[in-house]
């Protein structure tokens, strides 16, 4: 009979780890506190209600590797149209239009930034592939603007190029975002040259098709996706407890501001819901 595990936090972190688990031949069972599993990939109805809008994802750039790899297992990889060549759309407040692509002239020719600017932000963009990890991490006190400027970028260039891309991925302009969250997403984003920086669209929103693809094939394979379950995490200080757990091991995914202090008494082969439900676990 295969091991029990269970993974607490149904967002993209946690479903990839429940996969890992159940194609190395675990039974695992993903708990997830809210209706559904997908975390902060989720989508909303617009005000009028005719169409979902995806929260969170919004597209997938070629460099995901490990997310286009987990559409393939869970065999969604269909619903994402890969651009077979980078091209970003720039609407202007008249209405104008530009694209950015791959070659050279797309960006030499961008009008929605001065020639100084396209300069300055070329040269960003260089600057920005050769970040170091060590690097990035010393950023952390600075905003994504105040780097930005530090690598000599001006006012107009961070509102009409920078700020394009830092606000959509970190849900944060860039006078308030963390310029070492910035830095890696821009540097992962564009730091790898043009091609693995090709979009890949989804054509249903995300959030109303990767949470039940993710409970189907846990359920195929013997385990399920729970939702509307909040564990009461055990592990001292936030920590969580990687030791094996009666017949289940405990794989914990949530933010830490969500772990809980353990209760006394422990969770046993099973754990207590928020609302006192026990949930046990075989195997
Ligand atoms: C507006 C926005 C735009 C984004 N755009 C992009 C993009 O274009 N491209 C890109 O690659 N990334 C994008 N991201 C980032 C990406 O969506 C996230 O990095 C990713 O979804 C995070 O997944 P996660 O599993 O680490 O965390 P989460 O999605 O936060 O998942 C954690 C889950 O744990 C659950 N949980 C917490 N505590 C408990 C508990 N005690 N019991 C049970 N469940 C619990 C939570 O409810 C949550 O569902 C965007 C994010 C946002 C917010």
């Amino acid at each position: 009979m295969p091991s029990s595990a269970l993974v607490v936090g149904g967002g993209l972190a946690g479903i990839a780890a429940a996969c890992d688990l159940a194609d190395a031949g675990w039974r695992v069972t993903l708990l997830e506190r809210r209706r559904r599993l997908g975390g902060m990939v989720a989508s909303f109805p617009d005000p009028e209600g005719t169409v979902e809008l995806d929260n969170g994802e919004h597209i997938a750039i070629e460099a995901c590797r490990e997310l286009y790899a987990l559409f393939g297992r869970l065999g969604v990889g269909d619903r994402v149209r890969r651009q077979p060549r980078l091209s970003i759309p720039f609407l202007g407040p008249d209405g104008r239009r530009a694209d950015l692509g791959e070659s050279a002239w797309s960006f030499l020719s961008f009008r929605f930034l001065s020639f100084g600017d396209r300069w300055r932000v070329a040269r960003g963009i260089g600057a920005i592939g050769r970040l170091k990890d060590a690097e990035i991490a010393r950023l952390d006190n600075l905003t994504a603007r105040e780097w930005l400027e530090d690598i000599g970028q001006s006012p107009e260039a961070i509102a009409r190029f920078w700020e394009m891309f830092v606000c959509p991925a970190l849900n944060e302009p860039c006078e308030r975002a963390s310029a070492a969250l910035a830095a890696r997403v821009l540097r992962d984003a564009m730091g790898r040259g043009p091609a693995e920086s090709r979009f890949g669209l989804f054509t249903v929103p995300l959030g109303t098709f990767l949470g039940e693809a993710a409970a189907r094939w846990l359920g195929e394979r013997g385990g399920e996706g729970r939702t509307r379950e909040c564990a009461v995490v055990a592990g001292s200080r936030g920590r969580a407890p990687d030791a094996p757990v009666g017949s289940a091991r405990w794989i914990v995914r949530p933010p830490p501001r969500n772990a809980r202090a353990p209760r006394r008494g422990g969770p046993g082969t099973g754990w207590r819901s928020r609302c006192g439900r026990r949930v046990g676990l075989g195997g």
